[in-house]
């Protein structure tokens, strides 16, 4: 019986300090917290312009690999919506970003760069109905792609054509968890995974994997899996395998130098070391680093005897 009288009593314990603590000052904490909110708005938009610039070559590159392809503006629009609740206000405040969609990052290379559009753009429709880059912007380049471009108080005309792209899109995850993923649909890094990786080669080598389970259907049938094996995950060994393996292709294909990019898994062991003894649902980390180094001098050799550097399929077809 005393068990249960003491239980609340040491709970009740927890509102009663034993120090006096100092006086926080609200206006203190108020500027503190738009100090915090503008440090994320910075990072963050350091992370997003990276993932889209690393990114970019690789979804141009692989367009002819990828089963699914869409045009592409190279603009990544937002609207405060795009944004957390409670980072809302702080949206509108560090980024200007409105109800109606705005530009906020053109990739370089892009058609949008080509034609002349900038960060903090506004778009149009011809008939003046504000238009955000993705499915919207993507019908209007199919029909022509007459656009009406708002910059301050001037606005004008542009003709924007797009250019063909793996269909993919690309999200950022605030956290910071080392994580990346494929949906089926998207690639998604995290915040985490974006500070761990030290080059552009080894983000580009992160995208191409993701990229890969999504074009080699690993969600889909990870699923048909998960139900004709009764629940076990036995495939998801080989998938990660084929995204390694297909991955390294994508990232070669478009310009990225995987020499060495193993060497985020062995940094990766040092932080969590189970995986190196242990394949549950990944490989190990040391059958991985030798994969990704075969993938790589089977890539060189194609390249020195100047053949297409495409992955190696078991019978025909995409
Ligand atoms: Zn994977």
């Amino acid at each position: 019986m005393r068990f249960f009288f003491l239980l609340p009593l040491s709970l009740s314990a927890c509102t009663s300090l034993n120090t006096r603590l100092p006086e926080l000052p609200a206006a203190k904490v108020k500027a503190e917290k738009q100090a915090q909110e503008k440090a994320v708005f910075k990072s963050m938009s350091e992370y997003r312009d990276r993932l889209h610039r690393v990114a970019y070559p690789i979804l141009r590159a692989n367009a002819e690999l990828c089963p699914k392809t869409q045009l592409d503006s190279g603009l990544v629009t937002a609207t405060a919506t795009n944004y957390a609740k409670e980072l809302r206000a702080a949206a509108r405040r560090e980024l200007g970003v409105s109800n109606d969609p705005k530009v906020i990052y053109v990739r370089p290379g892009s058609a949008g760069q080509k034609a002349g559009i900038r960060a903090s753009d506004m778009l149009q429709t011809e008939e003046g109905k504000p238009l955000g880059a993705g499915k919207p912007l993507e019908a209007v380049m199919q029909s022509g792609g007459n656009i009406r471009v708002m910059r301050g108080e001037d606005s004008f005309e542009k003709t924007l054509k797009g250019e063909e792209v793996c269909g993919y899109a690309l999200q950022l995850k605030m956290t910071s968890a080392i994580n990346a993923y494929a949906t089926g649909k998207s690639i998604v890094m995290t915040a985490g995974m974006m500070e761990f990786v030290k080059s552009d080669d080894e983000l580009a080598y992160i995208i191409g994997h993701e990229l890969a389970h999504n074009t080699q259907s690993h969600i889909r049938k990870s699923i048909t899996n998960y139900v004709l094996s009764l629940g076990g995950t036995r495939y998801t060994r080989p998938f990660e395998a084929e995204a390694d393996y297909v991955g390294i292709y994508y990232m070669e294909r478009a310009g990225y130098n995987s020499d060495n990019v193993e060497d985020m898994w062995r940094r990766l062991a040092k932080l969590s070391a189970r995986p190196i003894g242990r394949a549950k649902t990944h490989p190990a980390y040391p059958t991985r680093t030798v994969q990704i180094k075969a993938t790589r001098e089977e890539i060189e050799q194609k390249r020195a005897a100047n053949v297409p550097m495409r992955p190696e399929l078991r019978r025909s077809g995409r």
